[in-house]
């Protein structure tokens, strides 16, 4: 398997699909290459697409304060989208998009290996689980997919224009983000007890 590098370096000439020819660069993704825990958004915005960093605008500020409460810092955990590039005027991605894009973040979460991924918003949610659900039902519950735990939460984009600091999806987002910190922390069954040798 080549490194997180490599891919990256070779994601940043990308022209798979057309959103190639609008973006300012490829925002492949931020953070540690052997991450415990990986957060998936759906796509870059102005800011990303200038900075070629997910999550550096107004959500980004929110998901780092979240971080914090948590006692879980930014250059701990990795940072993607599900799509690598900026849609023009932040439409939402077409189906083709998606597809083409896919195979990034496929290999993305085989080189980290996160245990936990943390999808945010109902976009990265339903690619996730490959299902048409609602975020504010599945939100906070754990999922298992292909052997690492999954767990939804709010989009913060969506927590800052669905009411702010005092909403109930902040409420929900933080508890949330508890959760996560309570998952990280569980042990994985020693290998012995896995492998039912005892
Ligand atoms: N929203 C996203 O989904 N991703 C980003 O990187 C920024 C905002």
């Amino acid at each position: 398997m080549r490194t997180l590098e490599e891919a990256a370096g070779e994601a940043s000439t990308c022209t798979k699909c057309r959103l190639s020819a609008g973006r300012t660069q490829v925002v492949y993704g931020v953070g540690s290459a052997s991450a415990d825990l990986m957060f998936i958004g759906e796509g870059p915005g102005y800011h990303e697409d200038k900075q070629g960093e997910p999550f550096v605008g107004a959500a980004g500020q929110l998901l780092n304060q979240m971080l914090e409460e948590i006692g879980i810092a930014r250059s701990e955990v990795y940072i993607a989208n599900v799509i690598k590039c900026r849609p023009p005027g932040n439409r939402d991605p077409v189906p083709e998009e998606i597809e083409a894009c896919s195979p990034w973040l496929q290999e993305q979460i085989d080189l980290i290996a996160p245990k936990i991924i943390v999808t945010l918003g109902n976009f990265a949610t339903r690619y996730v689980l490959a299902k048409q659900v609602s975020i504010s039902r599945v939100r906070g519950q754990k999922f298992t997919w292909h052997g690492r735990t999954v767990i939804p939460t709010y989009h913060p984009a969506a927590v800052l224009h669905g009411g702010g600091a005092a909403s109930n999806q902040m409420v929900a987002l933080r508890e949330d983000f508890r959760t996560v910190k309570a998952a990280l922390a569980e042990q994985p069954a020693p290998a012995e007890e896995q492998l039912g040798l005892f």
